[in-house]
């Protein structure tokens, strides 16, 4: 069955989703720390901890350089997501990120230097937490949220909503959502 999306129902998540968030992990893990045996296909598990041998001091320290404000230097956005979500908005939809850092000032920065887009055309809400993302939803009056976090796609099913599971080596979970491979894919879910 194909399954088409009205943009105005959809939201996006940014790590994992829009930015290429593990990428800029394991290129930091080289960088950094000389860790050059980790790749992004190794990160099975959205909580690091569990899937690579790697001391939470320096998970810590990674997480800290990827959440901060100048974030939009180094982390790119995955392939197709700029082409598409400039596309999203020239469409007259407004774009809504939601994301669970608890700043939304980085993302906001990050947008406006790879999407170019004015400010009254998108929204950023930092919910803090994974299960406050169902408010967020609710508030703006969205269905679908696209997301790479597959617990966080559990508890929006369970609270009424549709993820999009966007499909990344880290939530290979059995499920029946609707799942991306590429932003191409979600083009195409696009009526
Ligand atoms: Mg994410």
């Amino acid at each position: 069955m194909e399954i088409k999306i009205d943009r105005k129902d959809i939201a996006f998540d940014f790590d994992g989703v829009m930015a290429d968030t593990m990428g800029l992990f394991v290129a930091l893990m080289k960088k950094e720390y000389q860790r050059n045996d980790i790749s992004v296909s190794d990160i099975t598990n959205y909580d690091l901890r569990k899937c690579l041998d790697v001391s939470e001091e320096i998970i810590m320290d990674i997480g800290f350089k990827i959440i901060s404000e100048d974030c939009y230097s180094y982390l790119r956005p995955i392939d197709g997501a700029v082409d598409v979500l400039t596309d999203f908005v020239s469409a007259g939809e407004k774009l809504l990120i939601i994301t669970a850092r608890p700043e939304k000032k980085p993302v906001e920065l990050w947008v406006k230097n790879y999407l170019d887009i004015d400010e009254s055309k998108f929204d950023v809400v930092a919910t803090g937490d994974f299960n406050s993302k169902t408010d967020a939803l609710h508030d703006f009056r969205k269905k679908y949220l696209v997301e790479d976090r597959i617990e966080t796609c559990f508890h929006l099913k369970e609270n009424g909503f549709e993820p999009v599971v966007f499909v990344q080596p880290w939530n290979r979970l059995p499920n029946n959502f609707i799942e991306v491979n590429s932003w191409y894919e979600i083009s195409n879910l696009f009526g």
